[in-house]
């Protein structure tokens, strides 16, 4: 099974194709330590998304090795590696139901005292207070729509209320107001504050406050190591 607390990452000569004819991830190895962050940079289609899927074992590599808090991934069972392993994509599925269901996923045994905790913790309390109906507040469909911000917002909350201890972040590429940008920022600082975290980024403003990041150019690391250094 998994360690307990923040995992660390490590790809040991990772190579990867979704066909045979074409190798997306091609020799990969990088090592990021637990509690640390990285982001992760690289044109379109230069195998971010691939690398991040590779993680969650979306898909078993061809080549190489994927230890995450030093086991291989192939030994961890797939419950596992969902339950330890958040990721927030810029879409977020919302339901038409209650902002409640929304962020439980209709589990009841999630509590509104720590949905409101998350809520709070995540700096949400004024959007939250701003609500007709609360948690009971109706989302999607024909009930209140959110801004994109806002969903992202939602997302976070979700991963929150899970804990796992690696968080993969797919950074807004779209233009927020500067009001959602601020909370946004926090919200993923408290998101990634004690985990091990991996930010794909599209703006090297954002990455400002990684630890480390790698550029992928067509599948290969373009550059590589602490952000302070590079
Ligand atoms: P973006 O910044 O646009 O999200 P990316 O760096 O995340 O790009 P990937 O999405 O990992 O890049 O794609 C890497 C390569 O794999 C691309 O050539 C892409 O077309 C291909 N690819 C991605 N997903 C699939 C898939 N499900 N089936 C086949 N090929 C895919």
């Amino acid at each position: 099974p998994l360690p307990e607390g923040p995992l660390a990452v490590r790809f040991n000569d990772v190579s990867f194709g979704y066909t045979p004819d074409k190798e997306v991830i091609q020799h990969l190895s990088f090592a990021l330590e637990a509690g640390r962050t990285l982001g992760l940079l690289g044109r379109t289609g230069s195998g971010k998304t691939t690398l991040t899927r590779l993680l969650a074992r979306a898909y078993d590599v061809q080549q190489g090795a994927i230890r995450l808090g030093g086991v291989d991934v192939r030994q961890a069972t797939l419950d596992e590696l969902r339950s330890q392993i958040g990721v927030v994509t810029q879409e977020v599925q919302l339901f038409h139901a209650s902002l409640r269901d929304n962020l439980t996923f209709f589990d009841p045994g999630i509590s509104d005292e720590r949905l409101e905790q998350v809520i709070e913790n995540l700096n949400l309390g004024q959007w939250y207070a701003s609500l007709p109906a609360g948690l009971d507040t109706r989302l999607a469909g024909d009930g209140m729509a959110l801004s994109s911000g806002e969903a992202q917002l939602l997302a976070f909350a979700r991963v929150f209320l899970r804990d796992p201890a690696l968080v993969i972040l797919d950074e807004a590429s779209s233009r927020l107001d500067p009001v959602t940008e601020q909370l946004l920022e926090g919200a993923i600082a408290r998101l990634l504050a004690g985990r091990t975290g991996i930010v794909i980024a599209h703006h090297l403003k954002t990455v400002q406050h990684v630890d480390d990041i790698l550029i992928l150019e067509d599948g290969k690391i373009c550059e590589y190591g602490e952000r302070a250094k590079l």
